[in-house]
């Protein structure tokens, strides 16, 4: 059967020069990177080339970029380290609500520490509001918190602009980014925007699984949360994953030097996506920022009277594959979508959401196929559908 994969905010297929390198390591650059000798200093290569490669594209110092074992990890560092270190110069955290799983996790460790949490104001499809930003920043706020990329729903974070408004407010707060989809797709610049902290994943980008990416101003110290051998200049022991880092390393290259004609290409496809589904289903709305205004690789769409969980399996039998919320979460069945709650959406909406996310490999047969299923499927869907 044909397969047409529409989940790329859950993960990409990973390109075949990646699988290239991450073999190549496997067979010959095998060595410890702390091991002194030859062989050793091979993979330590390895490690200096992927560090460079990501530094050049967030147009920040080398030493400035460090591995994890994904976002989630790199997230916690800085959600746990930052509160850690800064305790005694205040208690007080702002965030996004709609934030993934990997944020609200550590969010809700602090709360229960005794740090006081504060949601963001946001616009009706979802963008944060900087008066509200600017409002909220106090003496005693250590962390402000975001996403860049909404995982489901794609709205886009005014990013650049909030470090110069934190710093003003309160020069002391720092700044953590989420970039888990944004990475290597859409330019971000930690150093020119003010930002001391951004997280991501190399199986956003075609790269493989269980390899992340933290950013760290050179000169803010952050309590690592792995100890053991001081690898990573002491921020996370543990041998080094040497065969997926010259993975990450070469992904985000790929990307980026293919972003600029790929996204605008993404959104022509989900412009496309979205106009087959209004035609057919006159009674489907966009979860979310217009389509033309969010993140060209993801589509929240209501399609009204069918669950969205079993329209995800009838297209599955197609070849066809999308996600009914965030993947990254689904996990934890009955749990309502954040940012889509964050929208104000009720359950039975929420039910009724898919997302259609979009990538290197999507072709416009892809979209032609899933408009044609939907076109098929939904309407004997939803003549069974309980009363
Ligand atoms: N943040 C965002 C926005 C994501 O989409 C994901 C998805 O997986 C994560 C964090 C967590 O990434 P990982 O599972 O690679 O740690």
């Amino acid at each position: 059967m044909e397969e047409h994969y529409l989940d790329n905010a859950a993960t990409t297929k990973p390109s075949e020069s990646v699988i290239g390198i991450i073999e190549e390591v496997l067979r010959t650059g095998w060595g410890n990177p702390s091991s002194l000798h030859r062989k050793g200093q091979e993979a330590k290569a390895y490690l200096r080339t992927a560090a460079r490669q990501i530094s050049s594209i967030l147009d920040c110092p080398e030493e400035a970029v460090f591995f994890t074992s994904c976002a989630t990890e790199s997230i916690g560092t800085v959600l746990k380290g930052v509160a850690q270190k800064n305790a005694r110069e205040g208690r007080h955290i702002l965030y996004a609500q709609g934030e993934h799983a990997a944020t609200r996790e550590n969010l809700k460790y602090l709360q229960e520490q005794g740090f006081e949490l504060e949601a963001l104001k946001l616009s009706p499809d979802g963008k944060i509001l900087l008066s509200g930003l600017e409002e909220k920043i106090r003496p005693d706020t250590i962390l402000v918190t975001c996403l860049h990329v909404n995982n489901e729903t794609g709205v886009i974070q005014p990013v650049s602009q909030m470090g110069a408004i934190i710093k003003k407010r309160n020069p002391k707060c720092l700044f953590h980014v989420d970039a888990t989809q944004s990475f290597a797709k859409y330019p971000i610049y930690p150093v020119s925007w003010q930002i001391d902290f951004l997280s991501a994943s190399a199986h956003k980008i075609n790269g493989p699984k269980g390899i992340g990416l933290l950013y760290k101003r050179r000169d803010q110290y952050l309590p690592p949360l792995v100890l053991g051998g001081g690898q990573m200049r002491k921020m996370r022991s543990g041998t080094e994953n040497v065969p997926y880092i010259a993975g990450f390393g070469l992904a985000a290259t790929e990307m980026w030097q293919i972003h600029e004609e790929l996204m605008p290409r993404l959104m022509t496809l989900k412009q496309e996506a979205w106009q087959g589904i209004a035609q057919r289903f006159p009674d489907a709305r966009v979860n979310g920022p217009a389509p033309e205004e969010g993140a060209a690789h993801i589509l929240n769409v209501r399609i009204p009277l069918v669950r969205s969980e079993v329209v995800l399996h009838a297209l599955e039998d197609e070849g066809i594959y999308i996600s009914s919320g965030s993947a990254c979460s689904s996990n934890k069945p009955g749990e309502k979508s954040p940012a889509l709650s964050a929208l104000g959406l009720s359950a039975a909406a929420m039910d009724e959401s898919l997302r259609i996310s979009f990538g290197r490999y999507t072709t416009k047969e892809d979209i032609t196929a899933l408009v044609r299923a939907l076109s098929e499927k939904v309407p004997v869907l939803r003549r069974f559908r309980p009363r």
